[in-house]
C-alpha cells in the first residue's frame, strides 16, 4: 500500500469506509485499479454499503465478517456420513455433515432456505474445499458422472430467487473439476411439474402420497447411466427416492445422493 497512487473511486471509498480497517484491507489492489470498469466499482460499493447494513457474523463464534469463520468450520472436523440404500432408488447417499451433530451447519441451512443466496455460495463453496476430499467418496471421482439438483416447483424458485440445491450442485461442479474430474451438470431436465406441500409439513405415507408424480424427466432417453443427485437435506428420503425413481425409468443405472445434511 505505502506509496502507490490510488484512483478517484478508491479516494471515496475509502473516505466512506475509514471507520473500518476490515473494510479498507478489502479495497482494490493497484494492479487492479486502473481501468476498472463502472460496474465493478459499483457492485464493489453496493457490496461495501452491505457490509455496513447488514454485517455478519459467525455461526458458531459469533465474531464479525464471515457466516461460518475458517477457524470454526475447521474445529468441525467434519468426515461425512456415507451409506448404501441399495433396496430403493436411491443406491446411495453422502451428506457432509449430520444433522443433529453440526449445530452450525444445520443453523446455516436454515437460515440460507429462504434468503442470502450470494451467501450461500460462499460459505458452501468453502464447505466443499475444506471438506470434499474427505467426504466424497472415491466412486464419485471415477468415471461420468451427471450432477442433477432436485428440482424445486418454476414459481416457488422465482419467488425464492434462487434453489439451494442448484447453488450446491454448482459448487460440486467446480470441486470435480479442479480435481481434474469432468463431470456434466443437467439442471433442467429433472422437472417439478406441480407445487407440492412442504414435506416437513407431512409424515410417513402422507409424504409419498404429495410427491406422486410430481417429478418428471424430459430430457433426452436414457437418461444419464449415473447420476449424483443434489439436495440440501436428506430427511426421510422421500424426495430423493421419488426423483430417483424417474430417473431410473428413463434409463438411469445408479443414483447416488449428496447432501450437506442427513437428518
Ligand atoms: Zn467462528
Amino acid at each position: 500500500m505505502v506509496g502507490r497512487k490510488i484512483c478517484d473511486c478508491e479516494v471515496n471509498i475509502l473516505q466512506f469506509t475509514l471507520s473500518s480497517p476490515r473494510r479498507q484491507e478489502s479495497i482494490c489492489h493497484p494492479e487492479r485499479s486502473r481501468g476498472i470498469p463502472f460496474v465493478f466499482m459499483l457492485s464493489k460499493f453496493i457490496s461495501l454499503i452491505k457490509d455496513i447494513l447488514f454485517p455478519v457474523y459467525c455461526i458458531s463464534c459469533g465474531n464479525e465478517g464471515e457466516w461460518w469463520c475458517d477457524k470454526c468450520l475447521t474445529k468441525e472436523k467434519l468426515t461425512g456420513v456415507t451409506t448404501f440404500l441399495a433396496v430403493k432408488a436411491v443406491d446411495g447417499l453422502t451428506a457432509f455433515f449430520n444433522y443433529d451433530k453440526c449445530v452450525a451447519g444445520a443453523k446455516l441451512i436454515k437460515q440460507f432456505k429462504y434468503n442470502f443466496a450470494g451467501d450461500i455460495k460462499i460459505v458452501w463453496d468453502k464447505l466443499v474445499t475444506k471438506y470434499g476430499d474427505k467426504v466424497l467418496p472415491t466412486e464419485l471421482k471415477r468415471g461420468e458422472w451427471t450432477i442433477i439438483p432436485v428440482p424445486l416447483y418454476p414459481r416457488r424458485q422465482r419467488e425464492r430467487g434462487f434453489n439451494q440445491a442448484e447453488v450446491l450442485s454448482e459448487i460440486l461442479l467446480d470441486f470435480f473439476t479442479m480435481q481434474g474430474i469432468q463431470h456434466k451438470y443437467d439442471k433442467s431436465s429433472l422437472k417439478r411439474n406441480r407445487n407440492t406441500i412442504q414435506q416437513v409439513k407431512l409424515s410417513g405415507e402422507d409424504r409419498r402420497k404429495n410427491l406422486a408424480g410430481a417429478f418428471v424427466w424430459q430430457g433426452s432417453t436414457p437418461a444419464p447411466a449415473k447420476v449424483i443427485l443434489v439436495d440440501d437435506v436428506f430427511t426421510t428420503g422421500t424426495t430423493m427416492q421419488s426423483c430417483a425413481e424417474i430417473l431410473k425409468q428413463s434409463g438411469t443405472q445408479v443414483v447416488w445422493g449428496v447432501t450437506l445434511a442427513k437428518d
